[in-house]
Parts: C-alpha cells; sequence; structure tokens
C-alpha cells in the first residue's frame, strides 16, 4: 500500500481487552502504519500474544509499529491469575473488577506518554476505557473513540436515547425505532445493554463512558461507507465519524489469517485438509463469537439442528469437554453419527482462514460485529442468532437491509454471565429451516449473489482510493488540524 510518510504523527491505540474489540485494533493498527504513521498499542501480556505475531511480520515489513505491554493488577482488584481479558471473566459481578484493573494502565500509560519519541498526536482508545478520555486531556492530544460497531448501531442507539420511544414500551411488544433510513423494528429485550432492563447492573457504567466521551473528537468506526450508505449520512449529522474498515482485510497471507488471535484449537493444515474435501458453498461454518457461554441443553438443540439440516459443517464449540456436555450430547452418539460430515473444534477457530475458503458457503453467527463484517469480507451468507449487546441491531442489518441471511428466530437477549443459566430459546427445528434456507433453497442463491457483491465492494474500499482509505487521510488531516481548547 502506497503511503507519504508521516514521521512526526504518532497515534497511541488502547483496546478493550476482548477479543471482538481487541482483534480490530490490533489490524486498524497495522492499517494506520501503512499510512506512514507511528503507531503505539498498548495492553497486556496476555493480550499481546493475541496480536503479536501479526505485529512481529507488519515490523519486519518496515512499518513503524510498537506493542507495548503492562500488568493488570489482578489479585489487588480480586481477580484470578490470566484473568486478561473479557473471555477469561468468571463471573458476570467481576466485569466491575475487571473495569478497575483496566483503569489502573492510566498512570503507567501516561508515564510511558512523557518520555516516548515521537510525541504522541492523538489517542485512539475504546468507547469502554472511560479514563483514557484523562489522558488525552493532560497531554492537550485528541481523543477518538472505537466502538468496534457500524454506523447502524450507533445511530440506532443515539436515535433511541433521544427520543421518548422508550417511555411508552415494554417487554417484547416490537416498535419502530425513529429516524433510521429503514423501518427497523425492534423490542426492549432485544436492545443492547445500557437500554436493556436486564442489564440494569451495568448503568452506572455505562453512565460513567458517556460522561467521558463530552470531549472527544469524534468515532473511528470498523465498517465501510459502501455497505450502509445511509445510516453513515445520518450519523454524521450527529457525530463527527471515520469509517475505515473492514480492518480484518489487511489480514492478507495465509499466515496472518491462520494465526489471528491465539493458538487454534484445530490443526490450520487439517482443518484446510478437510474442507478441500467438500464442493464449493456446501460447508456451513458455526461459531458464537469468543464470549458467548451457550447453555448446554441449547448447544444440544444447535448440534441436533446442524444434524438434521445434513449439510457438511464446522462447529465452533467455545468450551471444553465437560462432563455434561459428554452425557447429553456424545453419550447419544451425536459425534460417531455426524463424523462423516461434522468437524467439531473445541475452543478457538482460525475464523478469517476457514470463512475464506471456497468450500464455506453459509455462516451461522451470533451477529458480533467482527463475525458479522468477515462473513461480509468472505462474501456468505449468513444464518443470524443474535445473542446479546449490539447483537440484534447487526441481525436486522444482516437480514433486513443487506438482504444476505436468514434468522433462527432468537428473541431475547441474554446478558453476558447469564446464558449459562438460561433456558432453550431456538429449537433444533428452527435452526435445520434456517439453514436450509440460507444452503439450499432457491432464493439462495440470490442471496448469495449479494454476499458476493458486498465482498468486493468492502475490498475495493479499503484499497487506495476507497473510501476507508480516503477516510484514514481525512483522520490523519483531522489530527494535524487538531487545536487544544
Ligand atoms: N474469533 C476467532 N475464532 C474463534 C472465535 C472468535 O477468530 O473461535 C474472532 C472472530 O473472527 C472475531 C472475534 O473473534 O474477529 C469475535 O468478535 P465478534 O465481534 O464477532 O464477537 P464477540 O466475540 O465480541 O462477541
Amino acid at each position: 500500500m502506497a503511503s507519504e510518510s508521516h514521521d512526526q504523527l504518532h497515534f497511541v491505540l488502547i483496546p478493550l481487552m476482548s477479543p471482538g474489540h481487541l482483534l480490530p485494533m490490533g489490524d486498524m493498527a497495522k492499517v494506520l502504519a501503512q499510512h506512514g504513521l507511528v503507531v503505539t498499542i498498548i495492553t497486556t501480556p496476555l493480550n499481546a500474544i493475541r496480536i503479536k505475531p501479526m505485529i512481529d511480520r507488519a515490523i519486519d515489513s518496515g512499518l513503524s509499529l510498537h506493542l507495548v505491554q503492562f500488568r493488570l493488577p489482578l489479585a489487588e482488584c480480586g481477580l484470578p491469575e490470566g484473568c486478561e481479558n473479557m473471555d477469561a471473566v468468571p463471573a458476570r459481578n467481576l466485569f466491575w473488577n475487571f473495569f478497575e484493573a483496566g483503569s489502573r494502565l492510566q498512570h503507567p500509560i501516561e508515564e510511558l506518554l512523557e518520555t516516548v519519541e515521537p510525541h504522541p498526536s492523538c489517542i485512539i482508545s475504546d468507547r469502554h476505557l472511560p479514563w483514557t478520555a484523562e489522558i488525552a486531556r493532560k497531554f492537550g492530544i485528541p481523543r477518538y473513540l472505537f466502538d468496534g460497531t457500524s454506523c447502524f448501531t450507533l445511530l440506532s442507539n443515539y436515535n433511541i436515547e433521544t427520543s421518548k420511544v422508550l417511555e411508552s414500551v415494554s417487554g417484547s411488544e416490537p416498535f419502530l425505532v425513529p429516524g433510521l433510513p429503514d423501518e427497523i423494528e425492534i423490542t426492549l429485550v432485544q436492545l443492547p445493554g445500557h437500554m436493556n432492563p436486564a442489564s440494569d447492573d451495568f448503568r452506572e457504567f455505562y453512565k460513567k463512558m458517556k460522561e467521558s466521551e463530552e470531549g472527544a473528537c469524534g468515532v473511528v468506526v470498523n465498517s465501510f461507507e459502501d455497505l450502509e450508505p445511509e445510516y453513515v449520512k445520518e450519523y454524521r449529522k450527529v457525530s463527527r465519524v471515520w469509517s475505515i474498515g473492514p480492518v480484518s482485510l489487511s489480514n492478507d497471507t495465509e499466515l496472518d489469517k491462520a494465526q489471528r488471535g491465539i493458538k487454534a484449537s484445530v490443526d490450520e493444515n487439517q482443518c484446510l485438509k478437510w474442507l478441500n474435501s467438500w464442493p464449493e458453498s456446501s460447508v456451513v461454518y458455526v461459531c458464537l463469537g469468543s464470549l458467548s457461554r451457550v447453555a448446554t441443553l441449547q448447544l444440544v438443540e444447535l448440534g441436533l439442528g446442524l444434524e438434521a439440516s445434513n449439510q457438511p459443517f464446522i462447529w465452533v464449540v467455545s468450551r471444553n469437554k465437560t462432563e455434561e456436555w459428554e452425557s447429553w450430547l456424545l453419550g447419544d452418539g451425536f459425534e460417531d453419527r455426524i463424523r462423516a460430515r461434522g468437524l467439531l473444534i473445541y475452543g478457538w477457530a482460525p475464523q478469517i482462514l476457514i470463512l475464506s475458503h471456497p468450500a464455506v458457503g453459509g455462516f451461522l453467527t451470533h451477529c458480533g460485529w467482527n463475525s458479522t463484517l468477515e462473513g461480509i469480507c468472505a462474501g456468505i451468507p449468513m444464518i443470524t442468532w443474535p445473542m446479546f449487546a449490539e447483537q440484534f441491531y447487526n441481525e436486522k442489518l444482516i437480514v433486513q437491509v443487506l438482504k444476505i441471511g436468514e434468522k433462527v428466530g432468537a428473541s431475547v437477549a441474554v446478558p453476558l454471565g447469564k446464558q449459562e443459566r438460561s433456558v432453550v430459546t431456538v429449537r433444533s427445528g428452527e435452526l435445520k429451516d434456517a439453514i436450509e434456507k440460507v444452503m439450499v433453497n432457491e432464493q439462495g442463491e440470490e442471496r448469495r449473489q449479494r454476499a458476493k457483491r458486498l465482498a468486493m465492494m468492502a475490498k475495493k474500499a479499503t484499497e487506495e482510493g476507497g473510501s476507508s482509505y480516503f477516510n484514514i487521510r481525512l483522520l490523519i488531516e483531522d489530527v494535524i488540524s487538531y487545536k487544544h481548547p
């Protein structure tokens, strides 16, 4: 990628320590460095491991990238050893401790920024790290927010929050999100945490987050303009915004794709060999993200739905084989029955590598924003099963606006840390039907063509002259012209 040197400009990136926020920020660090910037990304040792191989390769290719690591005071904050990422937090009530531990990085980061060369020009920090606003203020530099989501979500949230619509709705009664370019209906129990009664315990935190956004210069969004043009246009009326994605496309070598995140729980070559044995667009890839902890009985329904669909599949079961799991699913002979056409991955899958294989023809996803974008970049239609956060918005974008997906019929968000105790909400029959509609139904072909077109548009956006490339130049200009108030 051509780049004009901005040696004097130094962007400091501070990600939230959760895979869905850390991985795109790692990618973003590389993309920004490709524009000739000095970029420092700050995290903790166990998180650094997840992005270091990619960063090291980028450094070897001549980019000015720095990965700085600080230790979290885990014991002091009542957290177990190794609990450096949201995917390792053992219980919902410990998320507070986790955010508290993160905020203790403020002083070490400030000490680093006092002496680092070149002097930092701006901070791009996750919206969930309100203490980073204070660092930007002290150093008199702009702070840009990163939220790991789309303009569709940002605009929906903004319009709901600034209208009185929630005053007159309750529970599972659908209401129209006001002021959107499309007619989007949602329910109270599907809304993201800060507006959802099931996440009342996080209200205070969200308030603090919101207050810290007052002085921010705008939002850097991992999306691209052609994906959601009307939503970018509308959101621009209320916030400064730079859509610079999809940043995951910067993983353009097999090694980058295979090594993204923690070490995969499956041998990549074995996985590719397995995929090579299936016809084009025949395999369903099933992954419910890095944080979802689905109840065993619900997993059983998923397993039975996959079995009934008769399609080959890769299923990322994001847990170890527990006794309960063994007795419910495996004891029933499931693994033997599906052995010929199902590959089960217990733990972490090389998702981007799998999605980019031509044999994959459908993605059963929890609609996390990264997974959504990764499915789009791979040009694959999706089977949507939203669970929490902004995932119900993402489902609406995929199914209703982009028309590249089919719902499994989930209707209520179950907050993080409450999922294991939840009841079965999606039945195997619903899963089977949704899979068949995407994989074998006649309308499936049109959907597939639409998905392919979007993938081409995504790639174009990130290339020189594309909208995301151009927006990075605009962001750089914004930093250069910043005047400390
Ligand atoms: N991911 C992966 N392998 C896995 C699970 C997740 O590579 O086994 C990656 C996935 O590619 C995505 C990120 O982890 O980039 C998950 O982010 P997303 O926003 O989709 O969902 P979250 O995990 O935050 O709910």
